[in-house]
């Protein structure tokens, strides 16, 4: 989710629901290693602090999940479902709901996502979609590069 009104976000979706944090919570979001890079240069965590062990994820650096008073949520997400890393978010957050279906191989709304009816009914840019199916391929690339190791 990205807010309505920031600039500069083309790449991105924005989502103007501000009372809805569903998506932070108990979230399944992989990281590049870019985006792992960056929250690392931002913020004073460390990549073990926010990520599962590879071990859990198929060798994916996937969001830690952890207890609060507003349910399971992501690592970075506050008791008041702000995301605390918003700048320096992984590229997936900024670009859900649109998500890539691998079985069909179609740039879709995730049907997990409260307002996917409103979202359906949205003109999403070209670059959206590209965007959705490089960051895909990044994680697909750098998980099989991982295995390789
Ligand atoms: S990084 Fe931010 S936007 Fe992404 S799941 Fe966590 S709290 Fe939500
Ligand atoms: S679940 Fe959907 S409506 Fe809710 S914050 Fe995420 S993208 Fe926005």
């Amino acid at each position: 989710m990205y807010r309505p009104d920031d600039i500069g976000t083309e790449n991105f979706v924005r989502c103007g629901f501000r009372d809805c944090y569903k998506c932070c919570l108990e979230t399944e979001m992989i990281l590049t290693k870019e985006d792992v890079a960056r929250i690392e240069k931002n913020t004073t965590f460390n990549r073990e602090d926010f990520l599962l062990p590879t071990e859990q994820t198929d060798g994916f650096m996937q969001l830690k999940n952890v207890e609060s008073p507003i349910g399971r949520k992501c690592f970075f997400l506050s008791d008041k479902g702000k995301c605390t890393i918003y700048e320096s978010a992984p590229g997936g957050c900024k670009l859900y709901p649109l998500i890539l279906n691998l079985e069909t191989d179609e740039v879709m709304i995730d049907i997990d996502c409260r307002e996917r009816a409103w979202f359906n009914d949205q003109t999403y840019m070209h670059e959206q979609v590209v965007s959705v199916r490089i960051l895909v391929n990044s994680l697909l690339i750098e998980n099989d590069e991982m295995e390789e190791l």
